[in-house]
């Protein structure tokens, strides 16, 4: 039976770790495969797929800077850890057969395209992934941001943040099992609440520019195209 989506374009934004498995760090392939075969049925009922990647899992420039780093080098590896990921990310999607580019803040000539939002638009109207590492090219800032930020250049639908929780809870709900789930937030309510969605700067872009936000929870298998298919998961965070 025909089902249509109820998003046309998205951006998924991927953590480091989302990709690390059970050993939190690092690349692991059989978490790539499983990422692949979900994003490949979104791909399948014509879902236009952006994803951001994120850097966590090899490198972060916050940490960098703990251990002695100067804080701009810092930051340049962990977005040079989002690019390998994405090599990694897009050559898992490759192998399962679905057609996938690599677009980079930081031109890297041979390896990775250039970021552009114009190709990279007409890349998704022609039913390609398209990943976008190195975060936003600039240090003090995270891929949290660059999602929210490509999320607007690519006219998304909507921004999703895959986590390993269900949603945006009033504490943390692996500590305190009395912690409640919200299932739709105002941007003022992230903000005064200082709910840990995502850092200030990401949801004040979106906020400015009223692109809707969900975060869902990645390890349940079929969420992301549940959410697709008009479900309902984790937490909504809009004007
Ligand atoms: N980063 C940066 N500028 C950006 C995006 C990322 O400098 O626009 C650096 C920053 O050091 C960050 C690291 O890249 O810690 C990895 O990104 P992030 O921590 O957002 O990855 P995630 O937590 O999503 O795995």
């Amino acid at each position: 039976k025909e089902r249509s989506p109820r998003y046309n374009r998205i951006l998924l934004k991927l953590s480091g770790e989302a990709l690390a498995g059970d050993e939190g760090f690092g690349i692991d392939p059989r978490v790539l495969d499983t990422l692949s075969l979900e994003i490949g049925q979104l791909v399948g009922i014509g879902v236009q797929v952006g994803i951001v990647i994120g850097g966590g899992n090899l490198f972060r420039g916050a940490a960098l800077q703990t251990a002695g780093l100067d804080r701009v080098a810092g930051d340049h590896m962990g977005m040079l850890a989002t690019v390998m990921n994405g090599l990694a990310m897009r050559d898992a999607l490759e192998r399962s057969n679905i057609r996938t580019r690599l677009m980079s803040a930081i031109p890297m000539s041979g390896i990775v395209e250039h970021y552009d939002h114009r190709h990279a638009i007409r890349y998704l109207k022609n039913g390609e992934v398209v990943i976008f590492c190195a975060g936003t090219g600039n240090p003090f800032f995270t891929t949290d941001s660059a999602a929210c930020l490509r999320g607007i250049e690519i006219s998304a639908d909507v921004v999703l943040k895959a986590t390993k929780v269900d949603g945006v809870y009033d504490d943390d709900p692996v500590k305190n099992p009395e912690a409640r789930k919200y299932d739709r937030l105002t941007f003022d309510q992230v903000l005064d609440s200082k709910l840990g969605v995502m850092d200030l700067t990401a949801i004040c872009l979106c906020r400015d520019h009223d692109m809707p936000l969900r975060v869902f929870n990645m390890n349940k298998q079929g969420a992301l195209l549940n959410l697709m298919l008009g479900g309902s998961e984790g937490t909504l965070v809009a004007s």
